[in-house]
């Protein structure tokens, strides 16, 4: 049965050649050292969320600043050509995630964003996760 809807469809498969980059590796081993057990990338879940703790109805979300509108040095970036192009794209993948959470919130879910430029502080980001984790 498909329980996706057409547009959640494309985003799954937009978002596949953007599976396990170094920022997600990051978040990724950080809560595996903690012992925590999740799922990826659960295709049934509004957005696909990037990686899922089910037995905590936890999910964490780990953002490119540039590919999400990030308020840092990185997303502010404004793309240099093709930019009636990737203006609205870059807006509408914010919209996009604005409606999601909004879903999973409604289905129980707590959500965290983490962004790019937080992984590169991992101290920072560790109590993040855990402050997360264990609430
Ligand atoms: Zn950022």
């Amino acid at each position: 049965m498909d329980v996706l809807s057409k547009e959640q469809r494309s985003y799954c498969m937009s978002q596949i050649r953007k599976t396990d980059t170094t920022p997600e590796l990051v978040v990724r081993k950080i809560i595996h050292n903690c012992g925590y057990r999740f799922r990826l990338y659960r295709k049934d879940l509004p957005g696909c969320p990037d990686i899922v703790l089910p037995r905590y109805k936890k999910i964490i979300f780990v953002h490119g600043c540039w590919w999400h509108r990030h308020n840092c040095k990185l997303g502010r970036r404004v793309p240099k050509t093709r930019l009636d192009y990737w203006l609205p794209k870059l807006q509408a993948n914010k919209e996009r995630h604005k409606r999601n959470l909004v879903k999973l919130k409604r289905q129980g879910w707590k959500v965290l964003t983490v962004w790019e430029c937080q992984t590169k502080n991992p101290e920072k980001l560790i109590s993040k996760l855990e402050k997360f984790l264990e609430s």
